[in-house]
């Protein structure tokens, strides 16, 4: 079970007098997609890195499946980050990308190519996989990017604004595609995005952010009903 509980989690930043994220409690179900919106600075990132061990909970609790995360390592959270940049490897074709994590963790060859050519399926990237990410559109990166978080089936996925280098057009599309993989996989997803449209389409709840703290949460419809 992967449920995701914030417990009057804080951080703050060395260099700052003010809390990034203030306090945090939000109960994020088992297989749910949860969206965090709010306008930039609002500790949206801050909130998501937390969870993902990209920085300190500096007061409260952030427990996945009821193990407490304070204090334990990235590389020890059974998550997958999506980022918006994507960080793919130039010098490594696509596969290589999608397996490489998947190889870090001394999984054998044959193991990864299965779990990579599945992948490959799921996010219509078959016909790419001998490729370097150079020759692909920016939307095949993006699925680069998702299928290399979904080979190392994580209990969480954690994806900050992975459509904002997309255009309009094909980030309504990826956005589609996305939270259908998601539904299928039934991974609890938490989904940074300042894009309303985005948070509203996409998610079983949202969370709004606003100077740090929470303002809503609850899913599109009571949104919807109650601005
Ligand atoms: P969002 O993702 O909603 O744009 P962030 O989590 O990036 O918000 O930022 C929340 C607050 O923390 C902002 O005031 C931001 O300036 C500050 N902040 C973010 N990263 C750092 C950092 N590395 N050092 C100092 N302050 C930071
Ligand atoms: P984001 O989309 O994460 O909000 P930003 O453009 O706000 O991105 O920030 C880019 C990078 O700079 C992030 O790594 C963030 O942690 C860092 N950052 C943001 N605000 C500050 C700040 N006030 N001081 C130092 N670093 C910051």
């Amino acid at each position: 079970m992967a449920n995701i509980s914030y417990e009057n989690a804080s951080c703050i930043y060395e260099n700052s007098d003010s809390l990034a994220v203030d306090s945090l409690n939000l109960n994020i179900e088992d297989g749910e997609f949860v969206v965090l919106v709010g306008p930039s600075g609002s500790g949206k990132s801050t909130a998501l890195r937390m969870l993902a061990g990209l920085e300190d909970i500096d007061e409260g609790h952030i427990r996945i499946g009821g193990k407490d995360m304070v204090g334990v390592p990235s590389k020890d959270r059974d998550i997958a980050m999506v980022f918006q940049n994507y960080a793919l490897y130039p010098n490594k074709t696509v596969g290589e990308n999608m397996g490489f994590a998947l190889k870090m963790r001394g999984v054998s060859a044959d193991v990864r190519k299965k779990k990579v050519e599945e992948a490959a399926k799921l996010l219509d990237l078959t016909q790419f996989l001998d490729r370097k990410p150079a020759k692909l559109s920016g939307g095949q990166r993006q699925r680069v990017a998702m299928g290399r978080a979904i080979v190392r089936e994580p209990q969480v996925f954690c994806m900050d604004e992975p459509l904002s280098n997309l255009d309009a057009k094909l980030r309504v599309q990826t956005r589609t595609q996305i939270a259908a993989l998601q539904r299928k996989l039934g991974t609890t997803t938490v989904y940074v995005t300042h894009d309303q449209v985005e948070a509203m389409t996409m998610g079983d709840r949202v969370a709004v952010l606003k100077l740090g703290q929470l303002q809503q949460f609850a899913s599109p419809t009571e949104l919807y009903d109650r601005p």
